[in-house]
């Protein structure tokens, strides 16, 4: 399956620039996800790959070979929207096999590949009806077996569960991922959820106005965010960002010695453990219970501090807090992740 390689890509609409300079590798039979806030080029980035857009710069290579000059059908890529771009009055079987005969294959030979395709989405028995008569899932499902039918060796994906509710969207996601497994595709996903990246990719490509902020694997980037913007964009909780000015800024200082060149400090509130030992202290404010952890403001010096803990606590109780080991975020006045040095 092809390797797809993206070299220093631009574009821009009327002069106003989408992506700038983008350039990203992924291994052959991986996905990757194209992640990023809403306007930030993702759409542009996957549509360029398509051949659906002509970048203004910049090269794409399947394999190591241009593409860029071919159009949609050559680079022989398969794609599913964000909305099921379903013909309303053809079956839905007809949908999935659309364009098949074209290519050579006999009637009977299309019956079977439109049936294997429904069948590894579990919608064989909705073939016979028309996409009015289908729920929004099962379009979706069907879109992605119009996709699949003639068994691509690269398939993009434009936000295509961010129609469908919670549940049904994390388990269509866990179909497509096994089925790109087992196929061994190489894929491409565009959101702007960052949860499906991580339930999916294998490399997330985080974009902000059309720049690549940060690269790899979705725990790595996690953990260790290389700027601040990684850093508040994955993850399910909001970030606890302490500006320069505040005391609490000053009070990590004095414990951890960083240098001059840090600006902006960061800790997720489940990087915040309620210790006897903890460095840090203060007063818990409010206590927001959840199903199995609760999430708690700590007034830590001049700042509430969310945290996210198994401990109980109390409102107007004293408390105190360590930071868990490699979990204080670091960054420079441009955003850069700064490390911190270990005590010796
Ligand atoms: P995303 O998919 O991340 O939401 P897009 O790639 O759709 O972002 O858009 C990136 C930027 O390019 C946005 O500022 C958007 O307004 C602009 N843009 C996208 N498509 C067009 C177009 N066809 N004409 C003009 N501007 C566009
Ligand atoms: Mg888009």
């Amino acid at each position: 399956m092809p390797v797809i390689s993206v070299r220093n890509l631009t574009h821009a609409y009327d002069e106003k620039a989408a992506l700038q300079d983008v350039s990203f590798t992924v291994r052959s039979g991986t996905c990757a996800v194209i992640l990023g806030p809403s306007g930030s080029g993702k759409s542009t980035l996957l549509r360029c790959i398509a051949g659906l857009e002509a970048q203004k710069e910049g090269q794409v290579l399947f394999d190591g070979s241009d593409v860029s000059a071919l159009s949609p059908s050559q680079r022989k890529i398969a794609m599913v929207f964000q909305s099921a771009a379903l013909f309303a009055y053809t079956k839905i079987k007809d949908n999935i096999g659309y364009g098949l005969r074209k290519l050579g294959w006999s009637k009977e030979e299309c019956r079977q590949m439109v049936y294997e395709a429904a069948e590894k989405l579990h919608i064989e028995n909705l073939l016979e009806r028309y996409p009015h008569a289908a729920s929004g899932g099962e379009r979706q499902r069907a879109s992605i077996a119009r996709a699949l039918v003639r068994k691509p060796d690269i398939l993009l994906l434009d936000e295509p569960f961010s129609s469908l509710d919670a549940r049904l969207s994390e388990e269509l996601q866990q179909e497509v991922i096994r089925l790109q497994k087992e196929t061994g595709m190489t894929m491409i996903m565009v959101t702007h959820d960052q949860s499906e990246a991580v339930n999916m990719a294998d490399q997330v490509i985080l974009l902000h106005e059309g720049k690549i902020q940060s690269a790899g694997s979705p725990k790595d980037l996690y953990e260790n965010p290389p700027n601040l913007f990684t850093a508040l964009f994955l993850g399910t909780e909001r970030l606890n960002v302490i500006p320069f000015e505040s005391a609490m800024f000053a009070k990590l200082k004095s414990v951890y010695g960083f240098g001059d060149e840090v600006r902006t400090a960061a800790l997720r509130p489940s990087a915040l453990l309620v210790s006897e030992e903890g460095e840090l202290n203060g007063t818990v404010i409010s206590v927001h219970e959840g199903y199995e952890e609760r999430e708690a403001a700590v007034l830590c010096e001049d700042m509430q501090l969310l945290v996210r803990t198994h401990a109980t606590m109390k409102s107007s109780e004293r408390v105190n807090l360590k930071i868990r080991e490699g979990f204080l975020y670091l960054f420079k006045e441009d955003g850069a992740s700064v490390k911190l040095k270990p005590v010796v």
